[in-house]
C-alpha cells in the first residue's frame, strides 16, 4: 500500500465495542449489524441461548458451543464503504479484566440500554472506563416494542447517573403495543413501525411545521401529537447537537429502537458511521503522538486468550493495529524484550469463520498465535524507530481467592504455572506478608475458573481455591507502612512488583483504618503509568 492507499484504508475503519448490562440486547443488535454487513444470513447464529443453559463451570463447553472465544471476539464487516470492527465485551457471567481492556482497543463505544430498566450497574462500570478514555459513546435505547419507561425520564437518568449530555437523534411515537414509529429529528423524517410498503417506511417532515408532510392517518393520533410536543420541547429546552462534544465523549447521541424487530437499527448504524471516528493518532509512552498512517507497523496486545483445545498449549494474542500495515509473515520487534519475532501465523476474526488475515491497518485487530512470547500491554513494531505504547491500566481486582496446590508433591509445576499464567497479566497475584501465601485477585469470577482449568490442563497442577470474597484493595506508601497496621479486617499483602497493599474486608474497615491512621495515604492505583 502506498501512503494514499493507507490513508484511505484507515479512514474507512470504524472500531467499536458494545457495552451493556446483560440482557439489554447486545447480542441481538450485534446480529442485526452483522446481517446488514452480510456476514451472517439469519439472526440467532452468533451465540446459542445464553446464561441459564450453561453453567459457569462449563466454560470450555461454552467456548466450544458458542464458538465465541475467537470467532466472535472480533467481528469485521463492510457497510457503505466503511470497514467495521466490533469487539465483543462479554457480559456478567464472563465479566473480567479482558472486558475492560477491550475498551482500550476501540475508538468508540455503543451503549445499549433496556428502556424498561434504564441504566444498570454493569453499564455504569463499563461506561466509566469509556469515560476515562474520552472516546465517543453512542446510545441505543432498546426494546421499544415493549412497554418501557418514559423517554424523557430515561434521558434524565442517563444524564444524571453518567454525567454526560444526552442528545436524542430520534424520538419514539408510542411504545410497546402502541409503537407507531420514530420521529427522526436528525434525518427529518418519520420512520413507520408498520409501513404499508416495506420498501418505503419513511415519511418526510415539513421543516417549517415539523409535521409529517401531506395527509397521513398517523397525524390524527394523540400518540403522534404527544411525540411532536416532546420533540418541540427538546428542540427549545434540550441540548444542542455538538459533534465536538461527541468526539470528546461529553455528549452522547441517543437513538431509540428495537433490536429484536430490527426497528431503528439501520438508521442507528448509518448515523453512527457518520459521526463515529476513524482511528486517530495513538499516544506513545513518550507522550508523542503516532499517526495511524505512519509507514512502520505498530500495535499493542490488549488481550491474551488460551487455546480452547487442551492438546495445543498455544494462545492467541489480540493485537490492535495502531499504525502502518500488518502483513502476514512480517518480522517485528517485541518492545519489552527487544527480540525479533516472525508473525507467520495470524488469524482474522469474523462472525462465523476464521480466515487468515493478509493485511490489516490501524483500527483492525489481528490475532497472533502465541507460544508464550506476549504479555498483555506489549508493543510490537517494525522499523528502526523504537515504539512503545503506554502500559494498559490495571483494573483494581474486586474478588480474591487463596490458592494452594492440592498435591504437595507437585509444588514445582504449581509454582511454574502460577508464575507463567500470572505473567499474561489477566489475573493479579499477591503474597501475604507473614506467610507468603498465594492470593489471586480478579475483576470477575470467571477468571478464577479459567485459571484453575489452565493450571490443570497446561501445568498438570490441581489447585485448591479458597474464596475470600470481595475486598477493597488499597496501596500504601512503603515509608508509611507499619506491619502492625494489619489486622484480620485489613490483610497486608505484596503485589507482583513488591508494592504493599491492604485488602480491606469492606468499606467500613477502610473507614475505620482511615480514622485510626489519618496520615497514611491509601491509593486505588488504577493505572500503572
Ligand atoms: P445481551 O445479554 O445484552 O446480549 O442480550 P440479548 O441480545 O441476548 O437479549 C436478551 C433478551 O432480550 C433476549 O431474549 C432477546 O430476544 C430480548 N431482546 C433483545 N432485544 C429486544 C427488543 O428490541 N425487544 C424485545 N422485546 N426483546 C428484545
Amino acid at each position: 500500500m502506498d501512503k494514499a492507499e493507507l490513508t484511505s484504508a484507515v479512514k474507512r475503519r470504524r472500531t467499536f465495542a458494545i457495552i451493556s448490562h446483560p440482557d439489554a440486547g447486545k447480542t441481538t443488535i450485534t446480529e442485526q449489524l452483522l446481517l446488514f454487513g452480510g456476514v451472517i444470513r439469519k439472526a440467532g447464529t452468533v451465540k446459542g441461548k445464553k446464561s441459564g443453559q450453561f453453567a459457569k463451570s462449563d466454560w470450555m463447553d461454552i467456548e466450544k458451543k458458542r464458538g465465541i472465544s475467537v470467532t466472535s471476539s472480533v467481528m469485521q464487516f463492510d457497510y457503505q464503504g466503511k470497514r467495521i470492527n466490533i469487539l465483543d465485551t462479554p457480559g456478567h457471567e464472563d465479566f473480567s479484566e479482558d472486558t475492560y481492556r477491550t475498551l482500550m482497543a476501540v475508538d468508540s463505544a455503543v451503549m445499549v440500554i433496556d428502556t424498561a430498566k434504564g441504566i444498570e450497574p454493569q453499564t455504569k462500570k463499563l461506561f466509566k472506563v469509556c469515560r476515562m478514555r474520552g472516546i465517543p459513546i453512542f446510545t441505543f435505547m432498546n426494546k421499544l416494542d415493549r412497554d418501557g419507561r418514559e423517554p424523557l425520564d430515561l434521558l434524565t437518568e442517563l444524564e444524571e447517573l453518567l454525567d454526560i449530555e444526552a442528545y436524542p437523534m430520534n424520538w419514539p411515537i408510542g411504545m410497546g403495543r402502541e409503537l407507531k414509529g420514530l420521529y427522526d429529528m436528525h434525518n427529518q423524517r418519520v420512520t413507520l413501525y408498520h409501513p404499508t410498503d416495506e420498501q418505503h417506511p419513511y415519511l418526510p417532515i415539513d421543516p417549517d411545521s415539523g409535521e409529517i408532510k401531506g395527509d397521513h392517518p398517523l397525524k390524527q393520533e394523540s400518540i403522534y401529537q404527544q411525540a411532536l410536543e416532546n420533540v418541540q420541547l427538546l428542540s427549545e429546552a434540550g441540548n444542542q447537537f455538538d459533534p465536538d462534544k461527541i468526539a470528546k465523549g461529553q455528549q452522547t447521541p441517543v437513538f431509540f429502537g428495537s433490536a429484536l424487530t430490527n426497528f431503528g437499527v439501520k438508521t442507528f448504524l448509518e448515523s453512527y458511521l457518520t459521526y463515529a471516528p476513524a482511528p486517530a493518532a495513538h499516544k506513545m509512552r513518550s507522550g508523542q503522538d503516532l499517526s495511524p498512517t505512519a509507514p512502520d507497523f505498530s500495535g499493542f496486545v490488549f488481550k491474551i486468550q488460551a487455546n480452547m483445545n487442551p492438546h495445543h498449549r498455544d494462545r492467541i494474542a489480540f493485537v490492535r493495529v495502531c499504525s502502518g500495515e500488518f502483513d502476514q509473515g512480517m518480522d517485528v520487534t517485541l518492545q519489552r524484550t527487544q527480540r525479533k519475532l516472525r508473525l507467520s501465523n495470524s488469524t482474522e476474526f469474523m462472525a462465523d469463520s476464521r480466515e487468515a488475515v493478509k493485511t490489516a491497518v490501524a483500527g483492525d485487530i489481528v490475532g497472533l498465535y502465541d507460544t508464550g512470547n506476549f504479555q498483555i500491554g506489549d508493543t510490537i513494531y517494525t522499523g528502526k524507530q523504537p515504539i512503545e505504547f503506554p502500559r494498559l491500566p490495571q483494573f483494581t481486582p474486586e474478588l480474591f481467592v487463596k490458592v494452594t496446590a492440592k498435591n504437595v508433591m507437585k509444588q514445582k509445576s504449581f509454582h511454574k504455572g502460577m508464575k507463567q499464567l500470572v505473567q499474561e497479566g489477566a489475573i493479579q497475584l499477591y503474597r501475604t506478608y507473614m506467610t507468603d501465601d498465594y492470593i489471586l485477585g480478579a475483576v470477575g469470577q470467571l477468571q478464577f475458573e479459567v485459571f484453575q482449568f489452565r493450571m490443570k490442563n497446561e501445568y498438570h497442577s490441581d489447585v485448591v481455591m479458597e474464596p475470600m470474597g470481595a475486598k477493597i484493595a488499597r496501596w500504601v506508601d512503603p515509608d508509611q507502612l507499619d506491619e502492625k497496621m494489619s489486622s484480620s479486617r485489613n490483610l497486608l499483602v505484596r503485589d507482583r512488583q513488591g508494592a504493599p497493599l491492604f485488602l480491606f474486608e469492606n468499606e467500613f474497615a477502610e473507614r475505620w483504618f482511615k480514622q485510626k491512621y489519618p496520615d497514611v495515604k491509601l491509593t486505588e492505583k488504577l493505572s500503572t503509568d
